[in-house]
């Protein structure tokens, strides 16, 4: 079997009604962008994939790759995985662009191979542990918390820096002490170690699954401090790329939890942090909040076939073109998405729906909402890293 075509199917998606999960809607909006991919072989099966990590460079990789592609066994994978991260050495291999589009061809490929046995992804990654994977819910108020609950839903995830305590609080006696709740603060660089442990143990009383991305990924540093400072489950890890970009998280015990987003690293590079995670006693929690569908299923098929799985992201309400663009929506009983048994990965694109949605600018605008994830009084200067001002305010009273 021979590899014949690989094109890139890019398109602009809807943001989730639950935004405020985001601190000011930062991962979706306007820049929410999808990046799929279908290869086709000389034997007639095809296979899809998914790349993220800003889809529109990931797009234009891909189409790059391919030309090193064409007319190799797509059931080589992880060969073929080495082949198109060397042909990236001049670009410097290591940013997420590139990864996403080696994740999007690694994805298609599995798909193809298990199609080509018969079999669903997860049986070639030795197996099921589980025949659902549970997921987690964002719940930016009680009510949401309530609703979510109330579906079946078991664990719960807020955000919000400056409201993070009161909104912990109110979640908890409002859900009750059986549902899980997690923690998002989306690592702002302004956050340093002293605020985050401040935050952290004002959070202890509440037993949070986990509390992600305290810090900025590049302090690590600042996460070994926090590390020392709280017993609260630490998460992190979104925003790497490849297996060497979770080494020290794992390797240095600095998280419980890794987060790799399926769209940045693919079924190849996940499984290897898994069995990386699973040596280090670090549970995995995927990533998926900005991403598609496609990257959800192959997710499933890693999380069936891993000991070390703990929940995957997920909108309960999603964008309603979400389904519509693929052609089955994954099945979701009592908080759990149901583990596909068709061969491959089960899914395809629906390229018609697809191109109904034409790709735009691809960079978070900075409008009133992205900048009100900054601190009051520096907010208007939009800088990465910035001094912090309002200490009091990060723990109680917004
Ligand atoms: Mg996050």
């Amino acid at each position: 079997m021979r590899i014949t075509s690989i094109t890139p199917y890019l398109m602009a998606a809807g943001a989730p009604s639950e935004t405020a999960w985001s601190a000011g809607g930062i991962s979706s909006g306007g820049s929410r962008h999808w990046c799929f991919v279908r290869i086709e072989t000389d034997a007639g099966i095809s296979g899809v994939g998914e790349g993220s990590g800003w889809p529109r460079m990931v797009a234009a990789g891909i189409a790059d790759l391919a030309t090193v592609l064409i007319g190799e066994d797509p059931r080589n994978i992880d060969r073929l995985w080495h082949r198109m991260f060397v042909s990236q050495m001049g670009h410097g291999q290591t940013g997420t662009p590139g990864s996403g589009a080696m994740a999007a061809i690694d994805m298609a490929l599995w798909d193809i191979t298990a199609k080509s046995l018969g079999v669903p992804v997860w049986q070639l990654l030795g197996g099921k542990f589980r025949d659902r994977v549970r997921c987690y819910v964002h719940a930016s108020s009680t009510e949401l918390a309530v609703a979510a609950v109330a579906e079946g839903y078991g664990a719960l995830k807020a955000g919000n820096i400056r409201t993070a305590v009161d909104k912990v609080a109110a979640l908890r006696e409002a859900v009750g002490r059986d549902i899980d709740i997690a923690v998002d603060l989306h690592g702002p660089p302004w956050l340093n170690a002293p605020d985050a442990i401040a935050i952290a143990r004002a959070l202890e009383p509440y037993d949070l699954l986990f509390l992600e991305e305290a810090l900025a990924p590049e302090d690590l540093a600042g996460l070994r401090r926090l590390r020392s400072a709280t017993d609260l489950p630490l998460a992190a890890g979104e925003r790497s790329a490849l297996l060497w970009g979770y080494r020290q998280l794992i390797g240095e015990g600095l998280v419980d939890i890794v987060q790799p987003d399926m769209g940045r690293v693919g079924i190849s590079q996940m499984r290897k942090i898994a069995v990386l995670a699973e040596a280090n006693f670090v549970s995995v929690a995927p990533h998926s909040g900005t991403l598609g569908p496609i990257a959800e299923y192959a997710a499933i098929h890693l999380l069936a076939a891993i000991p070390n799985a703990l929940i995957h992201e997920r909108f309960r309400t999603d964008w309603e073109g979400r389904a519509r663009v693929i052609t089955q929506p994954l099945e979701i009983v009592d908080g759990h998405m149901v583990v596909p048994d068709r061969p491959g990965l089960g899914v395809d694109i629906v390229l018609d729906e697809i191109a109904k949605h034409p790709p735009d600018t691809n960079i978070a605008a900075h409008t009133e909402k992205y900048l009100s994830a900054y601190e009051d009084g520096t907010c208007g200067e939009a800088l990465y890293f910035q001094p912090r001002r309002h200490r009091a305010r990060l723990r109680r009273d917004g």
